[in-house]
């Protein structure tokens, strides 16, 4: 009965047991038999590799005591839900000397596609353990006036993408764009932004992986919400791409007191398993006005959804892990910060 690792047919939802329930069926003779057999495999350690909170009250900065703040306020919150570490996606000098020292918060620079010419700079905030990434976003483009992608694959860039490959630098990177809005985790549409685009998601998720992905193989580019793409789709492109990863965040989302079915937990339970080694838990969590406010609406509208949807899989405890912290570790490589435990 322990082995019930796969779904099986007539089975309501996939069931994957806590790995020391065996332990209790068969040691001491069997004496425990029985009891805690509805633990489920479960993770203690939830890394959010996306998080907004410098930048959330753009265009004012967080500086570094309020978002000490908000990550004690908003961990605090998480932190029955057994939550660390986090990778905040910002653009502020501020921001990154004051996470330098906090073995649980990493930053990604959020550059602009004006900013190659930070490479100097870039190179310096990595040596001086400012930064552990890059974020970049196609977003960008919608603020113009004539919106080309091209910059993306400016010789400029390229320097930079070069630069990553040494340093081992990941790249998170926000490529594509909802068409309509989704509700349901509060996304809005960009149908105006495509109509005057001049090209569509399909070209330009095209060019980033021609130019940026296969060009340079040993940079690990995460593709931030599964860059708004089902499982099939994304399995094909990591078979095809063996440095794409993805995040979680908006795209594994269900809602306190909804539910998933059998049948569309399985796609995404079987994505996880196959591509456990790609996928990173996140959330896109940003800090709430007022910052006094006490309102856990991070908990509720961004951690809880996002949480709960992995936990609805019924993952084995391998995948699991890899899914909620080992994959972030991974990417992050040689910058993972030692926590004072390990020290
Ligand atoms: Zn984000």
């Amino acid at each position: 009965m322990l082995s019930l690792a796969a779904a099986l047919p007539g089975q309501e939802t996939p069931v994957a047991p806590y790995p020391d329930n065996l332990e209790r069926l068969q040691g001491d003779n069997g004496f425990s038999r029985g009891f805690g057999d509805t633990n489920h495999s479960f993770s203690f350690d939830w890394f959010d590799s996306h998080a907004h909170l410098a930048w959330s009250h753009y265009p004012n900065l967080l500086k570094g005591g309020q978002i000490q703040e908000v990550i004690d306020r908003w961990l605090g919150y998480t932190g029955v839900y057994h939550s660390g570490r986090l990778i905040l996606l910002d653009p502020y000098l501020e921001t990154m000397e004051w996470a330098k020292n906090d073995p649980r918060v990493y930053v990604f620079w959020w550059l602009v596609w004006e900013q190659a010419n930070q490479l100097p700079e870039i190179k310096r905030r990595v040596e001086a353990g400012l930064i552990q990434g890059l974020k970049l976003h196609t977003g960008d483009f919608r603020r113009k006036e004539n919106p080309d992608y091209h910059v993306m694959g400016s010789e400029a860039w390229h320097k930079v993408y070069r630069y990553c490959e040494e340093a081992d630098l990941p790249v998170l990177i926000h490529v594509n764009e909802h068409w309509g809005d989704q509700a349901y985790t509060y996304g809005r549409g960009a149908k105006k932004f495509w109509a005057r685009a001049g090209y569509t998601n399909q070209e330009l998720l095209d060019y980033c992986l021609s130019e940026l992905v296969a060009k340079h193989p040993k940079v690990k580019w995460i593709l931030a919400h599964m860059n708004f793409q089902g499982t099939e789709t994304l399995s094909a492109l990591f078979e095809r791409y063996p440095n794409l990863y993805v995040d979680t965040s908006i795209g594994m989302f269900l809602r306190e007191y909804d539910h998933l079915t059998a049948a569309e937990i399985e796609p995404y339970r079987k994505f996880c398993i196959r591509w456990a080694d790609r996928i990173m838990f996140g959330t896109d969590v940003f800090a709430y006005h007022p910052l006094e406010s006490s309102y856990p609406g991070s908990l509720h509208n961004w951690w809880l959804p996002h949480y709960i949807f992995i936990s609805r899989l019924g993952l084995p405890q391998e995948t699991l892990d890899k899914v909620t912290h080992g994959t972030c570790e991974a990417v992050l490589g040689k910058y993972l910060k030692k926590m004072p435990a390990e020290e």
